[in-house]
């Protein structure tokens, strides 16, 4: 009885510990980008068949008194608080200006950013990208947005119209960390989206257990028409093995970490000479 006591008791504190972390943290998101906490980092997706780079992920990084917080932590804070409409306009913005930046050399860039369900559900979110784009002269065709699984738990028809506005200017939509969520077959064939990036968690394992499935997802992709990324892949033998399936796109370690923007500034001019 006393142990059960003190591990509620325990379990209550580290939520009441939580719970101000999160204010905490919520309340200094409401200044990250003007005092330039922000950043993003940059992560190339590579052409199994040439080993060239076919898109470059966006990933956005937090720096608060000295610390990096985690994506992972501060995006859930930033839907729940409503913060994650500004913050994801500014991600685009900002990805598209360094993409143009870096594509000036004559290579045209593709750039692929990660979008939260809750700024896709905006009904003005479809405008804003559009304004945005005209504004940069962003050739719409060269972004392509990711969304998580978590997409086909959501209300369905405003997706769908959103989703289809975006590819109707020629925007790819991935559809991200794939296997892990609440994807059914029909949901991926309603949502009609261009490219399935399969979750690490498989990718992990595609040398023993996981082959089957990527396997399976693959040939589902193809006959729906969709390309497919394998993301996380950190080793020889996943690039082996992948390339034996026939997945298109590879991300991970093994390539490349997500860089710096003067990190991916040499790392796109080693690979031109
Ligand atoms: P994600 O979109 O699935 O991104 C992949 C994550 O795995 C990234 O973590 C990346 O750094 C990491 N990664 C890539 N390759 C490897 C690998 O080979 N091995 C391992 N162990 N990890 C690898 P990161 O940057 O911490 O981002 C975590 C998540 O935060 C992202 O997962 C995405 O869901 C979210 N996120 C990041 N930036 C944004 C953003 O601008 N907007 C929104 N809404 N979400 C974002
Ligand atoms: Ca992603
Ligand atoms: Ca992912
Ligand atoms: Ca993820």
């Amino acid at each position: 009885k006393r142990i059960e006591k003190g591990q509620v008791g325990h379990f209550s504190e580290s939520l009441r510990l939580q719970n101000i972390r999160d204010h905490l943290l919520s309340d200094r998101l409401l200044t990250a980008i003007e005092k330039s906490e922000m950043r993003l980092v940059f992560q190339p997706i590579i052409k199994s068949k040439t080993g060239s780079i076919a898109c470059i992920e966006a990933l956005l990084r937090w720096h608060l008194d000295g610390e990096e917080v985690s994506p992972i932590e501060f995006i859930p804070i930033a839907e729940q608080y409503g913060m994650i409409k500004n913050i994801g306009l500014w991600v685009v913005e900002k990805a598209c200006q360094q993409i143009i930046t870096l594509s000036q050399n004559g290579r045209a860039l593709t750039v692929s950013i990660n979008v939260s369900v809750i700024q896709l559900q905006d009904r003005e979110f479809v405008t804003h990208i559009k304004t945005l784009l005209t504004r940069l002269k962003f050739e719409p065709s060269l972004l392509h947005i990711e969304i998580t699984e978590s997409v086909f738990a959501a209300d369905k028809t405003v997706l769908m119209k959103q989703i289809k506005a975006l590819q109707e200017m020629s925007i790819k939509i991935s559809i991200d960390d794939f296997g892990t969520g609440y994807s059914s077959l029909a949901s991926m064939q309603d949502l009609g989206v261009d490219i399935v990036k399969i979750d690490k968690s498989f990718i992990d394992n595609v040398n023993g257990s996981g082959s089957n499935i990527v396997h399976a997802v693959m040939q589902i992709s193809q006959s729906m028409g969709y390309q497919v990324v394998a993301e996380g892949v950190e080793s020889l033998e996943q690039v082996e093995k992948l390339n034996e399936i026939g997945v298109h796109f590879l991300q991970g370690y093994y390539f490349s970490k997500p860089l710096e923007v003067d990190q991916l500034t040499d790392y796109l001019n080693d690979r031109l000479n």
